[in-house]
């Protein structure tokens, strides 16, 4: 796995780490090489997501603290085609094994546990997967949280 997704999993809530590590590492084994899943997203800060709120043209309608990206139990991901380009192509069969490659990624995300905003009803955030039992930010706004990490406490 590319260093960038390394760095972005180490941000994540410290109880998923291992398990996205697992995740990406399967998935590019299953991908077989010309293309590779990235992390491009993981744990947004609230400040970050105020930013990325104040955006025009509109980009989300979620202020700080309301994406579960806040609470790091969320990932984007991004295939990197022969090490340079990123596409975000959820057809493509990369690895001529009738599967798409972003359904291949989306089949072992759901296999550990998470879920994929492509089954979103309205918006569908196709690169966009949370963990399951922690996809909820209403949820997560009102949990304690470390005082020492930010992360919540489960
Ligand atoms: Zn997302």
């Amino acid at each position: 796995m590319d260093k960038a997704s390394q760095d972005r999993i180490q941000k994540l809530h410290p109880s998923v780490r291992d398990e996205v590590t697992t995740i990406v590492n399967e998935c590019n084994a299953a991908l077989k090489g010309r293309s590779q899943m990235r992390i491009a997203q993981g744990l947004r800060t609230f400040a970050e997501q105020d930013a990325l709120y104040a955006q025009r043209p509109k980009v989300t309608n979620a202020k700080g603290g309301q994406s579960v990206h806040n609470y790091g139990f969320a990932v984007d991901i991004v295939l990197i085609i022969d090490g340079k380009t990123a596409s975000w192509d959820t057809k493509k069969d990369w690895d001529g094994d009738k599967v798409s490659d972003w359904d291949e990624c989306v089949k072992i995300f759901a296999k550990h546990g998470w879920s994929w905003g492509g089954n979103w009803a309205s918006f569908k955030d196709m690169p966009h997967f949370d963990k399951i039992g922690f996809s909820n930010w209403r949820i997560l706004s009102t949990m304690k949280r470390d005082p020492k990490t930010n992360y919540v406490i489960i």
